[in-house]
């Protein structure tokens, strides 16, 4: 079993989701935790069950978009006195699904802002509470960011995954030098906040180009948030010392069709 004893993660998109079961994977594996989310009642609910779980967490309330309040949370974290060994930036909204000509302008930036520069400003202010140490991040990328064919109506949040798969692989070669390792993910689709909506009504068959295929859209069924966070979980961990600069697919083959 893979021991994360005596490390210490920071978690974004803590209060729910994959970002909620990466904490408490991360704490069952005896990790320190310093959940951050912009949901400070979400936040709260998972600092207890952290708790519950006899894990060492704080819980951050801050918004990924803001230096300010990014710049904050990483000073809170600094007043907990602990050593920052794994970073997971994984903050992150879908947005409206509409084709290009309909998407409004400030929907655009919003998605954008939070996905792309929430990740910038995460991964930016984490580098000094790493570099002297070395240590672990991994970025919530999507297959959306690649596999386009399925994303119709999802130009925003495809071109925002994209990006942070370029991102996260700039910063595994500038931070190499640090023996800071930079993974990222790119779940399919997962049931959570995210897409509850969408996965349940199956809105989503309405936006995304139906795919003939005998076992239907999705082969292996819609991911739960605890298989991202056994992958997060293995990233941050000894065994993964030698992956950095790679993105995984963890779909259930759906990048596939
Ligand atoms: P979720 O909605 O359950 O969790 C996202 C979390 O991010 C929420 O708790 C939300 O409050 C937080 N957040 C949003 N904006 C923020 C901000 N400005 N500052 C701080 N926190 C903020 O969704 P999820 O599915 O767990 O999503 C987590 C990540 O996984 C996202 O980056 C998402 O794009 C990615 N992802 C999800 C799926 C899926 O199918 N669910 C698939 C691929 C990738």
């Amino acid at each position: 079993m893979t021991s994360l004893h005596g490390k210490t993660a920071f978690v974004t998109g803590a209060a729910s989701g994959i970002g909620r079961a990466s904490a408490i994977q991360l704490a069952r594996h005896g990790a320190n935790v310093c959940l951050v989310d912009i949901q400070e009642e979400g936040l709260n609910q998972v600092k207890e069950e952290l708790e519950r779980l006899k894990c060492n967490v704080i819980a951050v309330t801050a918004d990924v978009t803001d230096h300010v309040s990014m710049k904050s949370a990483f000073h809170q974290f600094q007043q907990w006195g602990k050593q920052l060994d794994i970073l997971f930036s994984n903050a992150g909204v879908v947005g409206l699904l509409t084709p290009i000509e309909d998407m409004p302008e400030e929907e655009w930036d919003r998605i954008m802002t939070v996905n792309v520069k929430g990740a910038f400003l995460t991964v930016k202010y984490a580098i000094p509470f790493m570099k002297d140490n070395g240590g672990c991040i991994i970025v919530t990328s999507s297959i959306h960011g690649n596999r386009i064919f399925n994303s119709y109506g999802m130009s925003v949040y495809s071109t925002s995954k994209a990006a942070l798969t370029a991102f996260a692989k700039t910063a595994a070669l500038e931070l190499a030098r640090y023996k800071i390792r930079v993974n990222v993910i790119s779940p399919g689709a997962v049931e959570t906040g995210l897409n509850d909506h969408l996965v349940r009504s199956d809105e989503l068959s309405k936006v995304i180009i139906p795919v003939e295929y005998p076992e239907g859209k999705y082969p292996f069924g819609i991911g739960h948030a605890g298989q991202i966070a056994d992958l997060v979980t293995f990233l941050a961990s000894e065994q993964a010392a030698y992956i950095s600069g790679t993105e995984i697919y963890i779909d259930g083959a759906r990048s596939l069709i």
